[in-house]
């Protein structure tokens, strides 16, 4: 799971570093393609590699519709045979920074996979059924108005993701649902809660390999289990504090 990508003299969407962490840059991208085709592997989009193919493979995608998936990583991936899905936020198609009309018919005309991460980022898991349909539904028929094409695929904004998640995924019409959640799919993985591993800015490329192969998952794993932990005790202290009063002397 990739992102915006991050190119010499160009600013990311976002300036904080919480965003950055997310933001590969071109160089090490480029690095990682090299390394996968070099070492037998086969760049997959998510259509495809649902037939689960016998040949190694890794299936390859980019969250939010960034400008960078058509200026920069298409013609990367292209010089190394590789497909992908880009799972575009329909509300921010033609707004600064992120792909135009133009650009995402581009992507299509090219060969990838065209793929919907709801209409305007909202965090799904806290809204109702009517927002909810707007994020699944309607942000499907948006792109698929642009592209004129089917689009079956949907991820999950900041990874949230729960059964109402789910249900409205499949009410919509996608044949799949990505989330953020750290495994490898297998065919009897349920395909409304595909895993992803998140590719960070400043991995090693040895560490990128042991992603590939799935040794480096189990790990990966636990330490978001120990970041989810630390972020609910974190929070859930701050609501006692403010619940007993101690912040509550601002005039
Ligand atoms: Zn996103």
């Amino acid at each position: 799971m990739y992102h915006e990508l991050e190119i010499s003299a160009r600013s990311l969407r976002q300036p904080d570093a919480g965003y950055a962490r997310y933001a590969v840059s071109e160089h090490q991208f480029r690095e990682q393609m090299r390394y996968l085709s070099e070492h037998g592997y086969h760049g997959l989009m998510v259509g495809q590699a649902l037939e689960f193919p016998r040949q190694k493979s890794v299936a390859i995608t980019f969250d939010d519709g960034s400008e960078t998936d058509f200026s920069a990583v298409a013609p990367i991936l292209r010089q190394s045979g590789f497909g992908a899905t880009f799972y575009i936020t329909s509300g921010w198609v033609g707004q600064s920074g992120h792909l135009s009309v133009s650009q995402l018919n581009e992507l299509t005309h090219q060969g990838f996979e065209i793929g919907c991460h709801s209409m305007s980022h909202a965090y799904l898991t806290d809204l109702n059924d009517l927002e909810l349909q707007r994020e699944t539904f309607d942000a499907k028929s948006r792109l698929e108005q642009i592209i004129g094409k089917p689009v079956e695929h949907f991820s999950c904004p900041g990874g949230r993701y729960n059964r109402r998640v789910e249900q409205a995924a499949r009410a919509a019409g996608y044949r799949t649902v990505a989330t953020s959640r750290i495994h490898a799919n297998s065919p009897s993985t349920s395909r409304f809660a595909l895993g992803r591993v998140a590719i960070l800015s400043a991995v090693p490329i040895a560490s990128f390999a042991a992603i590939c192969t799935g040794e480096a998952l189990r790990r990966l794993r636990a330490e978001s289990r120990v970041r989810d932990a630390a972020k609910h005790l974190l929070g859930s202290r701050l609501y006692d504090r403010v619940r007993g009063g101690l912040l509550g002397h601002q005039e």
